[in-house]
């Protein structure tokens, strides 16, 4: 686990539209932020920023008390989650959660004694011998969150995961990366544009508007108060 810290992190594209304007904010080991706001308010632009999957114009980047800026996105400790996963196909969900750990060669025992792990904790135990193209939404959701989980990240990043989600599973999917994230308590910045998102998943709510950080606190103390 890591704590996240942004200081006055912002982005000029093109030289012209500043998606992201001198945000900063302080996001505690375990906790879960929500970044929320409407679209095109620079939340994406921000958790790329923080992914390393977008050069930073000015402002820095810290993950676990460190610099981040110069690291490539593979080295930062990371994972992440977007709207448009894709699985793949031809593999079961075992070697889709398992397939970063083959990559690295991690010995077979101990992806074995993982992907074990990250089942139970998404409750995928039984549809390891699966393929995606058997599974239901929700499910194949899970797989992309195991996938991601499973190289045990210091933070893990959200864009709009459920966005392409009908509307019931969407409401099922909230509670359950909810209840996975105090399971696992990874750091977790998760955007979205969804006030009900915010209002209910997250420790903490960030709001932004037109690329600037309005507000930062509860989302009892944001929603809740007059
Ligand atoms: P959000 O995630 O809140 O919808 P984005 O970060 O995607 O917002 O976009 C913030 C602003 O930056 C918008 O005005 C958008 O049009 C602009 N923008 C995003 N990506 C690019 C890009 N690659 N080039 C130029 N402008 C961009
Ligand atoms: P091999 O030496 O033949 O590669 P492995 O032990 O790596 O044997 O297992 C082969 C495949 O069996 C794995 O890639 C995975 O698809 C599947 N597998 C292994 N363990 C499990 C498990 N606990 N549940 C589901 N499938 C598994």
């Amino acid at each position: 686990m890591a704590n996240v810290t942004l200081k006055n992190l912002t982005k000029t594209y093109a030289g012209q539209i500043t998606a992201v304007d001198n945000l900063s904010l302080a996001i505690a080991d375990g906790e879960f932020l929500v970044l929320v706001g409407p679209s095109g308010c620079g939340k994406s632009t921000a958790l790329k920023m923080i992914a390393g999957l977008e050069p930073i114009t000015a402002g820095e980047v810290l993950i676990a008390d460190e610099v981040v800026n110069e690291y490539a996105s593979r080295d930062r400790d990371i994972a992440m989650v977007f709207q448009s996963y894709a699985l793949y196909p031809h593999m079961s969900v075992f070697d889709n959660i398992a397939f970063s750990l083959q990559i690295a060669r991690v010995p077979k025992a101990e992806i074995t004694r993982r992907v074990a792990e990250v089942a139970r904790i998404l409750q995928l135990e039984d549809y390891l011998r699966r393929k995606p193209g058997n599974l239901s939404g929700g499910q194949r959701q899970r797989v992309a969150m195991g996938r991601a989980i499973i190289r045990q990240p210091s933070v893990f990043l959200m864009d709009e995961p459920l966005s392409n989600l009908d509307a019931k599973l969407r409401v099922q999917m909230r509670s359950e990366i909810a209840q996975i994230q105090r399971r696992v308590k990874v750091t977790t910045i998760y955007v979205t544009h969804d006030q009900v998102e915010a209002m209910t998943m997250g420790d903490r709510v960030a709001l932004m508007k037109d690329g600037v950080l309005q507000q930062v606190d509860t989302p009892d103390n944001i929603y809740n108060r007059p």
